[in-house]
């Protein structure tokens, strides 16, 4: 009885077009998957390098497991800080030009970790109207006063820092954007908040290993300076294939984090074989830089085909996440489940992902998809979203 509550919602929720549920794939990730038992080619993972299932990838993974085991089996600050945890930092901080590095669990983990570390009731941070769950999140757990900005502008940006003379100021913003595939005007922001005398943070989850040199990640690629923004977050799970997340900046910040974030400090370390893969996964995507290439010729091919049909999309040149806008949930669903039938996976993407009339299938293209594969989507694209 105390719980029909739930029922009832999940009704409304169904009733709605809003109701999710899980699907099983019975292969690992890669650009075909079997999905509930079915074959498809997969466009929606966020495995853009193609590492995820790279056999040298896997295999850092069991050696790292062979050397330190399956567990941290502790936090970092009581006994879990196994050495190869170190060597990640260090990788990581190279590639990002930064002085210091943290490993956290998750992207999640870490936005959860690092805003309210930074910013408290007295203070306020600025997002942009379309971050991350997991920042909005780490905002709100900051219980610091909140400006939304416009997405991607930074005139509001500098009009809502004008209004504003409480304590300490953050910006933060993702650099290329996970529903949208657009790259912030990084220069501007950065610019404007320093005028302010704001901290900068950004969210390059999606960057990482995808843009700039080496994969370094969105500022390299708008040839800005590491040393322009304060804090740099980034997840392991999305073009590196592994798992867990990190944070850069300087050595101060990183000695805060360790004192103050409480998602870094409660909780066990990461697991060791998750820190072997991203090591490896580091490695081939600075020696590989065709992948990259890859992801943008698909990604302009893509884009391309679009645009000759008059689809709208605002996702930046060379980014491997393209959405088609298609605005009710519904309208996104019934599209994917076309997508279904024809046998490519896309998943459609609903509120409260994204904002309310812009449900959408999202499109990321990876450097494993063969030029069949992407026949195969633009076909079914064609049928299912061109009519
Ligand atoms: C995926 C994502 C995260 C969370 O990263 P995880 O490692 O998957 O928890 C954070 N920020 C953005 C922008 C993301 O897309």
């Amino acid at each position: 009885m105390s719980m029909d509550w739930i029922a009832e919602q999940m009704a409304r929720l169904g009733e709605a077009g809003l109701e999710r549920s899980l699907r099983v794939l019975g292969t690992p990730q890669g650009p075909e998957i079997c999905l509930d038992g079915t074959r498809l080619v997969n466009f929606c993972s966020n495995d853009y390098l193609g590492l995820a299932s790279d056999p040298r990838v896997i295999r850092a993974a069991q050696t790292a497991a062979a050397r330190w085991g399956a567990g941290a089996g502790a936090s970092r600050l009581i006994a879990g800080n196994l050495g190869i945890f170190a060597r990640l930092e260090d990788a990581l901080a190279r590639l990002k030009g930064a002085e210091a590095c943290l490993l956290f669990t998750s992207g999640y983990h870490a936005n959860l970790g690092v805003i309210p570390a930074l910013v408290g009731k007295t203070d306020a941070v600025f997002s942009d109207r379309l971050n991350h769950a997991s920042i909005i999140d780490g905002c709100r757990l900051s219980r610091t006063r909140i400006s939304i900005y416009e997405h991607n502008d930074p005139g509001h940006l500098d009009r809502l820092l004008s209004e504003c003379d409480s304590g300490r100021k953050l910006v933060v913003t993702e650099t290329l954007f996970s529903m949208e595939g657009d790259i912030a005007p990084l220069d501007d922001i950065i610019e404007t908040a320093r005028r302010h005398r704001a901290m900068v943070m950004v969210d390059d989850a999606h960057a990482t290993g995808v843009l700039g040199p080496d994969g370094s990640g969105a500022l390299a690629h708008l040839s800005i300076s590491p040393s322009r923004v304060d804090v740099v977050m980034g997840t392991l799970g999305k073009a590196l294939g592994s798992s867990g997340a990190f944070v850069c900046g300087g050595g101060a910040l990183v000695r805060h984090l360790v004192n103050r974030a409480r998602t870094f400090i409660f909780t066990t370390g990461p697991a060791p074989a998750a820190a072997g893969a991203a090591l490896e996964a580091l490695r081939i995507a600075s020696e590989e830089p065709w992948r990259r290439e890859r992801v943008v010729s698909l990604s302009e091919k893509l884009r391309s085909f679009l645009e000759e049909k008059g689809i709208q999309n605002g996702s930046s040149p060379g980014s491997p996440i393209i959405p088609v806008v298609v605005g009710p949930a519904e309208a996104a669903m019934e599209a994917c489940a076309r997508m279904l039938a024809l046998g490519v996976y896309v998943q459609g993407i609903r509120p409260p992902t994204v904002p309310e009339g812009g449900s959408r299938l999202r499109i990321a293209v990876s450097a494993s998809h063969s030029d069949e594969h992407v026949d195969q989507l633009l076909d079914a694209l064609e049928k299912a979203v061109c009519r």
